[in-house]
């Protein structure tokens, strides 16, 4: 028994006052869960105690037999123990201090015997006089399990008995040392969109999906188990780790992708790979594994729920966009605090007459070294680490401050929109920030406009509603941007409460050889107007588009055929200019 010394006198004074309930029914749970019991014997009183809740652990009334200082061996221990254990028990010779241990068969049932470990203390009195002795009996059956049950539930995933992560990095590390001339192949995959099928079909038809794909890596993995490693991460994520064999990381990527498409479900299941080659670099500088995962887990990021392609490898593309990353990220809070960002305008129009009827503000990173930036460039990755969030409240600081100022100078001054990422939808307290920004610049708030873009997954509409709902309350635009990109359904026009439907050309392009798509935008535009919402088209870029958009009678539009984004001093000078209408227009392509 390893017990220290203050513990075992906290345990035997427990023993002593023998009449607290409380303290011991704890003890003796704790007792159970650790499948031990402790007897004490006091040689002054030749008492002797035993939990009673304890006591069924070993076969036989103990309390009376070492009371009377005769146990019958015979029914607690198994016969070849015997003179062992009579030994073990003989205290005459036993000295205050003195320790000893030994295992034994004790009988639990009739004829049902469980090694266990016993271990006993002998203490004394003030005097030094030995006084009672401390007797540990531990089920050593029961701890092994214990111990192999803990090792298994280290070692393996419970929900599909995979290595976990934690063994599949060791077993991975093990086998690139033991092979330092092989490269690997690290994939990593996951099913796009699991969160919707675990809210379509419920968590447990989610885990059978997962115990499935279990399957089949293992069923795919059984033959090469010497020269691979695989493991679920969590989740719905899945790694392997093979050789770098180009067919084979080919084939096991058919196989789950297979696999998957014949699982009985009606849902067109799709999983994503990024794979990561190891090469001479990681050989000699042994790259660890989890930086290997990481690559694997950046070319598959490339591929994330895209339509077309599931599978990526890591490249230099990614290496460089990575590094690029990693840049913005460390300069950003700088970037801030120092006024690079900047707001550009991009100007909305009257397609017919050519006058501005607003703009939209889009933030523009003036780098010191490396010029402007483009938001396709930083959004993403703000969007990713939450940085947009203090990058929106920004622009829309900025935007209030600009309209203030011209309000302050008499100008006739124009609504302004501000884009609001998808990932400000989760902070609750996005209606309360914009309120008291419009406030403190005191800014009518017919002045200012939102839009919001919808989101890929169904639970975050939710928060899209209710942003939405309070927006309009505060009597602010609200505008459903890129309208017709694969987030946005004609479904969500019912429930999301919006003003204006902002339809982008990039996903809805209208052309003279593509009747079907020039009748489905203009039915998109009749139905906005039947539900009262206004249009606007953004990304006009020709006479044609402009054309037709007329020609079905949509009036707004916002694209590089009229105008760019542009610094504000700018847009300031175009207010001035004199609006060209369409004909004028159609006269000087025609001139061209
Ligand atoms: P968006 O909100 O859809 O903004 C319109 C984008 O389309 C702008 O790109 C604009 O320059 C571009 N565009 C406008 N007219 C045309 C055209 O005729 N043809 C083409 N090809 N493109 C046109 P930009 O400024 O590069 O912004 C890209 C995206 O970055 C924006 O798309 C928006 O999602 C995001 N973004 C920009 N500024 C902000 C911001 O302040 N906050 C947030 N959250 N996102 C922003
Ligand atoms: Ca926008
Ligand atoms: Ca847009």
């Amino acid at each position: 028994m390893n017990i220290d010394q203050e513990s075992q006198d906290n345990l035997l004074s427990v023993n002593e006052s023998g009449n607290n309930e409380a303290e011991l029914l704890r003890e003796s749970r704790i007792l159970e869960h650790t499948h031990s019991f402790i007897v004490e014997y006091n040689f002054k009183t030749k008492q002797c105690y035993i939990d009673p809740a304890q006591r069924r652990h070993v076969y036989g009334d103990w309390q009376s037999d070492i009371n009377n200082d005769r146990i019958n061996y015979k029914k607690v221990v198994l016969r070849d123990d015997i003179p062992a254990i009579q030994a073990f028990f003989d205290f005459s010779d036993l000295k205050a201090g003195d320790s000893r241990s030994i295992s034994a068969r004790f009988y639990v049932e009739a004829h049902e015997y469980e090694w266990y470990r016993v271990s006993l203390v002998c203490y004394a009195d003030a005097e030094g006089e030995k006084e009672r002795v401390l007797i540990t009996f531990t089920n050593a059956e029961r701890e092994l399990e214990t111990v192999r049950k803990l090792k298994f539930l280290l070692a393996k995933d419970p929900l599909t008995h995979m290595p976990n992560l934690e063994s599949f990095l060791q077993m991975t590390e093990k086998m690139i040392c033991t092979h330092p001339d092989q490269s690997y192949a690290i994939i990593r995959m996951d099913i796009d969109k699991f969160r919707i099928i675990n809210q379509m079909y419920g968590t447990k038809e989610g885990d059978n999906i997962l115990r499935y794909i279990g399957v089949k890596i293992q069923e795919w993995a059984g033959p090469i188990l010497e020269t691979s490693t695989y493991c679920r991460i969590s989740s719905d994520l899945f790694c392997i780790c093979m050789p770098a064999d180009a067919g084979d990381i080919q084939e096991i990527i058919d196989f789950i992708q297979t696999s998957l498409h014949a699982y009985p479900l009606k849902f067109d299941m799709v999983m994503s790979f990024g794979v990561y080659i190891t090469c001479e670099e990681d050989r000699r500088e042994q790259t660890c594994v989890s930086t290997l995962m990481d690559r694997a887990a950046s070319a598959q990021r490339m591929v994330k729920n895209s339509y077309m392609n599931h599978v990526a490898y890591y490249d230099s593309v990614i290496r460089k966009k990575e590094i690029a990353e990693q840049i913005i990220i460390s300069e950003m809070k700088k970037a801030l605090e120092t006024n690079q960002f900047q707001v550009y305008l991009q100007p909305k129009c009257q397609m017919d007459t050519g006058k501005i009827i607003g703009s939209e503000a889009l933030v523009r990173w003036i780098h010191p070294s490396q010029g402007i930036i483009s938001p396709s460039e930083f959004i993403p990755v703000f969007e990713k680490n939450g940085f947009i969030s203090e990058l929106d409240y920004y622009v829309l600081r900025a935007t209030c401050q600009m309209i203030r100022k011209w309000l302050d100078d008499g100008k006739k001054v124009y609504p302004i929109s501000v884009n609001v990422s998808r990932t400000d939808l989760y902070n609750p307290n996005l209606p309360e920030q914009i309120k008291a920004c419009v406030a403190e610049f005191d800014v009518p708030h017919e002045l200012i406009a939102f839009e919001l873009t919808e989101s890929a997954f169904i639970s975050d509409n939710m928060q899209l509603y209710n942003l939405a709902r309070l927006l309009q309350e505060n009597h602010f635009h609200v505008m459903m941007d890129d309208f017709g990109s694969g987030y946005s359904s004609l479904n969500s026009l019912r429930e999301i409460p919006v003003d204006v439907l902002k339809i982008d050309l990039k996903f809805l392009p209208p052309s003279s050889d593509d009747k079907r798509g020039n009748v489905i935008l203009h039915s998109i535009v009749d139905m906005a107007k039947r539900l009262g919402l206004e249009v606007i088209v953004e990304g006009v870029e020709t006479i044609e588009q402009v054309e037709f958009l007329l020609s079905i009678g949509c009036r707004n539009a916002q694209g590089f055929y009229f105008y760019r984004p542009m610094p504000v001093s700018e847009y300031e000078r175009c207010l001035e200019e004199k609006p060209k209408e369409i004909s004028v227009r159609r006269q000087e392509e025609l001139n061209r």
